[in-house]
């Protein structure tokens, strides 16, 4: 017999799973793409089932993303409204990369709270709606639901490789403006410092938008409100498990990581090619975007005790 045999255990006892061998885990989620699909910039039923059952179990549930607070309530937290939010159960969106932030029970949202201190100044934002208006219209619309930064979208209507070779133009025009505004600004390799040589702005593209911003906001200023939104209400979990299909994304696990937390990234959009980290990096086969977040969820509510998590009341292990 092996001597280090575990010596207490009850062998008459229900064959549950241990609370060591499926431990409260911490889900940190990027919304547009592992969430939200990006091209109907909506959220799979069943990512919001199997969201709903995590929370149920204790996990705690923090959204972090560039969206605005308004697209967290419409396209998140109403549809689990619809479904249903146990009593007991808080969710944390941590919006506009850090800059606002908001959390909902089955009462629906809390108060909005804004960094002000990370938002951009109204007359800009009132100059690149202007220019939206003026040259971009059938490409972008103006995202009138951020309060701290200023956003622009790909038109449903347009083809993203229109809205692609529009955007560089448009992000061109934003530099002009903001040296009107003298607002130093950065974009990817490009820097153009303001009058006395700093730079406090960011021009971010993706794929169906350009995000202009203060420098400090991001994933890991995400991840930080993240953990203060958390940690009032529970014990923070040892483990976490953040989720994007962005490099910036990895932001939230560097973070996390440097704080001392065990963490895995899953990248849902890997062909940008998997980046060289201290923690494992996940991800789910040939799935992609909302795909590849589904998969990983369902997975997540598979390693749940048996009766927080299956609905059939069969064991998933
Ligand atoms: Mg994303």
């Amino acid at each position: 017999m092996p001597t280090d045999a575990p010596i207490d255990l009850l062998p008459d006892a229900p064959a549950l799973p241990s609370e060591e061998s499926h431990p409260v885990q911490g889900l940190l989620l990027d919304v547009d793409g592992p969430i939200a699909s990006p091209e109907t910039r909506t959220v799979p039923p069943g990512i919001i089932t199997d969201l709903l059952l995590l929370a149920a179990a204790g996990w705690p549930v923090v959204f972090n993303t560039g969206r605005s607070d308004h697209f967290i309530r419409t396209q998140v937290m109403e549809p689990m409204l619809a479904v249903g939010i146990p009593a007991g159960v808080t969710f944390h969106a941590v919006c506009e990369k850090g800059g606002t932030w908001f959390s909902f029970t089955a009462d629906g949202a809390g108060e909005v709270l804004v960094d002000e201190g990370l938002a951009l100044p109204t007359s800009f934002a009132d100059d690149i709606r202007d220019l939206v208006e003026e040259k971009y219209a059938h490409l972008m619309f103006f995202d009138e639901t951020k309060l701290a930064m200023v956003s622009v979208e790909q038109s449903l209507t347009a083809t993203n490789a229109e809205y692609l070779e529009g955007q560089a133009h448009f992000d061109d025009d934003v530099v002009d403006v903001m040296h009107s505004h003298d607002m130093g600004v950065t974009r990817l390799e490009r820097d153009e410092p303001d009058s006395s040589g700093d730079i406090a702005y960011r021009i971010d593209p993706t794929i169906i938008s350009t995000d202009i911003e203060s420098v400090r906001v991001g994933k890991d200023l995400g991840a930080e409100r993240a953990l203060t939104l958390v940690a009032p209400l529970m014990d923070l979990p040892r483990t976490w498990r953040t989720v994007g299909d962005s490099r910036t994304d990895y932001a939230m696990a560097d973070y996390l990581h440097d704080q001392g937390f065990d963490v895995a990234h899953v990248d849902v959009r890997p062909a940008d090619g998997i980046p060289d980290k201290p923690y494992e990096v996940l991800t789910e086969g040939p799935l992609i975007h909302e795909e590849a977040g589904a998969a990983f969820l369902a997975r997540c509510v598979a390693s749940l005790p048996w009766d927080a998590g299956a609905s059939d009341g069969a064991a998933p292990l």
